[in-house]
C-alpha cells in the first residue's frame, strides 16, 4: 500500500488532481534540500496508481505526478503511467510533473516525443543555478551543460518546462555573477516560465552545516533582490516567458511576461532596493 511522509507540488498547482507515483528523493544529496531526508526512495507500486485511478473523477483534466522526480521511474513505466491515466481519465490533456536533469537525459528525443504525444505536457525542473561551480557545492548532480542539453531536448520534444532556480544560492558577493550565468543559461533554451525561489536554509541540511563552520555565507536581502534585478536584465527570451517570483519563499512577489513586462518588473524590484 502507498504511504508517504511529505507531498511535496508547485503552487500553481494546488488544485490540480495529485497522483503519487514515487516516494523519496532517487538523488537526495542537494546541499539545501530537506524535503525528503527521512523517507526512503520507492516507486509506488502500479496496482496503487490504478486504484486510485479508478476511484478518481473521470472527467478531470489536468493531474500532477508527485514525488520528487516522477519520471526516473523510466520510458517504459512512463509510458503505462500515461497509458492508464488516459483509460481512467480520458478527458486529461495535461499531465505534469517534477523532473530533474538527470532523469531527463535518461530518456532518448524519440521516447520524449513519445510521452509527450501520450498526455506529458508540463515538467518542473530544478536548475538552481547557471553556475559548475555552485551547482557542484550544492551537489545537485549535473553540469550547466548537462542542463542545456536536456532543456534543448524537452524544447525539440515539444514538451514545455519550468525552470526553476534559486537567488542567494550562490552565497555573499556572489549574487550579481550567479544571475548574469544564471540568464546566460537561461537564454539557450525556451523555458514557458522561469520560477524563482528565495535560498532557505533548512536545519539539518548540508548547507545548514556549512554555514554554521563559515563556509557559506548567505547573501543580504538587499544583495537577493539586486540578484534577481540582475536576472531580469540580463534573460533575454526568444519567445515570451513568464517570470515568476510569487512562491511564498520570495522577498518580493512579482509576475510578469518578458520581454514585454521587463521594465515595469525591474522598476518592482529596484523600488524594494532603494527601501
Ligand atoms: S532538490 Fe530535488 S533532487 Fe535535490 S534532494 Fe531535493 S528533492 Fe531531491
Amino acid at each position: 500500500m502507498y504511504k508517504s511522509v511529505g507531498i511535496y507540488y508547485p503552487q500553481d498547482e494546488m488544485t490540480t488532481v495529485l497522483l503519487p507515483v514515487t516516494t523519496g528523493c532517487s538523488h537526495n544529496k542537494c546541499a539545501f534540500c530537506s524535503m525528503y531526508k527521512d523517507e526512503k526512495y520507492s516507486e509506488v507500486e502500479f496496482p496503487d496508481i490504478e486504484m486510485q485511478l479508478i476511484n478518481g473523477d473521470r472527467y478531470t483534466e489536468k493531474v500532477f505526478l508527485t514525488g520528487a522526480d516522477p519520471i526516473s521511474i523510466g520510458f517504459e513505466k512512463m509510458k503505462k503511467l500515461l497509458d492508464m491515466i488516459h483509460k481512467y481519465l480520458p478527458y486529461c490533456a495535461c499531465v505534469a510533473s517534477y523532473a530533474s536533469i538527470r532523469s531527463i537525459s535518461g530518456f532518448s528525443h524519440e521516447e520524449l516525443s513519445v510521452l509527450h504525444d501520450l498526455g506529458l505536457r508540463l515538467l518542473y525542473v530544478g536548475f538552481e543555478t547557471g553556475r559548475d561551480d555552485i551547482l557542484k557545492l550544492i551537489n545537485k548532480g549535473h553540469t550547466v551543460n548537462e542542463a542545456v542539453k536536456q532543456a534543448k531536448k524537452l524544447n525539440e520534444a515539444k514538451i514545455p518546462f519550468n525552470a526553476i532556480i534559486i537567488y542567494g544560492i550562490a552565497g555573499k558577493g556572489q549574487s550579481e555573477d550567479n544571475a548574469i550565468a544564471t540568464a546566460k543559461m537561461i537564454n539557450t533554451f525556451a523555458p514557458n516560465s522561469v520560477i524563482t525561489m528565495n535560498l532557505t536554509i533548512f536545519t539539518g541540511t548540508e548547507l545548514h552545516k556549512m554555514t554554521e563552520r563559515g563556509d557559506f555565507i548567505p547573501p543580504s536581502g538587499s544583495e537577493r533582490l539586486i540578484e534577481i534585478k540582475t536576472l531580469l536584465e540580463n534573460i533575454e527570451p526568444d519567445r515570451p516567458i513568464i517570470f515568476d517570483t510569487t512562491h511564498p519563499s520570495n522577498i518580493i512577489k512579482i509576475k510578469g511576461r518578458l520581454p514585454d513586462d521587463k521594465e515595469r518588473l525591474i522598476y518592482e524590484v529596484k523600488s524594494r532596493i532603494m527601501v
